[in-house]
């Protein structure tokens, strides 16, 4: 079981980065920070599973990334592997405390680390590894990029990262819509163009009336917009989700969420976009942007410390039609 003391990983996070990159934690970036005394900075939750429906399960997992599964009589269909093979392990423990059904399908929503790099445990458990095409080619073309950024999150939670390997998806789809049948129960996978991320997946229980959103959607935190190719086209996404009116959307990060979760998320994209867009036209370098715009209604948001990162990237694409990742 792991246990999990946020506000202690997050300083000590803090502190090695610190350590191994003094430039990443400059005066100008504590001042994000500054609104909020160190007493009243966000503390994780512990892991929590949750039942969203009968046949459903919901890992929160606040201080790291979220998965779910569906139990069927044929078998387990889980949603991303979480951050680490010792990460994907305890997903099966977990799995297994509720069924002894093989575990059929892994579903990978996106290439960030956070959410496959516990592919290797479904691997062995003999699980189909399946995401959408562009997925997959992130993954392989940023792998070591994606394992190079997580190796203080490694450490600071004892985890080994010689355990991280590269599993490619077995299964890739590349249309609209994939659909998978399991144990009388229908999943679909969706893609409706890049949200966050060129790949971008949602997976619909359709019986359960739920949607896993995984990168486009976490609840009540900043949207990264460092992978994005296009903040409107985000946006778009996000309004097509909540029309979709399900009674759950599970985040890639965050609580359980709803419709108007995700409309809150496009308000801060728009607001995130129009204040950097204002300060263009005053003129502004990208540096005094970064010192001078606080977005302090959303303070209270999950990434807040991030915020100077979001302004860099939103400024990065409203002026080179890019993201900050380096997307193509
Ligand atoms: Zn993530």
């Amino acid at each position: 079981m792991l246990k999990v003391d946020g506000l202690r990983r997050c300083w000590i996070a803090l502190l090695s980065v610190n350590i191994i990159f003094p430039f990443l934690v400059s005066p100008v970036r504590a001042g994000h920070m500054e609104g909020i005394p160190p007493g009243e900075q966000r503390v994780s939750p512990p892991i929590s599973l949750k039942k969203v429906a009968p046949d459903l399960y919901f890992l929160y997992d606040d201080a790291s990334s979220n998965a779910a599964f569906l139990v069927t009589e044929e078998g387990v269909l889980v949603v991303d592997t979480r951050q680490h093979p010792r990460h994907g392990q305890d997903l099966i423990e977990r799995i297994r405390k509720i069924t002894d059904k093989p575990i059929r399908w892994a579903v990978v929503t996106h290439f960030h680390g956070d959410h496959y790099l516990g592919s290797p445990a479904f691997k062995e458990a003999g699980a189909m590894i399946v995401s959408h095409r562009d997925t997959a080619a992130m993954i392989k073309k940023y792998h070591e990029q994606e394992v190079a950024r997580r190796q203080a999150f490694f450490k600071t939670n004892n985890l080994d990262p010689k355990k991280v390997k590269l599993v490619l998806p077995d299964a890739t789809f590349e249309q609209g819509q994939m659909t998978i049948n399991l144990g009388g129960r229908v999943v679909q996978l969706l893609y409706m163009g890049p949200g966050q991320n060129p790949g971008d997946t949602f997976v619909h229980f359709p019986q359960a009336r739920t949607l896993f959103t995984g990168g486009p959607f976490s609840r009540k935190s900043w949207p990264n917009t460092a992978f994005t190719p296009s903040m409107d086209g985000w946006i778009a996404v996000l309004k097509k989700l909540a029309a979709m009116d399900m009674d759950h959307y599970l985040p890639g990060h965050g609580d359980v969420g709803n419709k108007q979760d995700l409309l809150d998320e496009a308000k801060v994209l728009g607001d995130l976009q129009s204040g950097v867009k204002a300060a263009m036209a005053k003129g502004m370098s990208r540096e005094e942007m970064v010192k001078s715009l606080y977005f302090r209604e959303y303070k209270e948001l999950r990434n807040y410390d991030r915020l100077h990162g979001f302004i860099e990237s939103t400024y990065q694409i409203l002026t080179t039609g890019k993201s900050a990742f380096g997307l193509p």
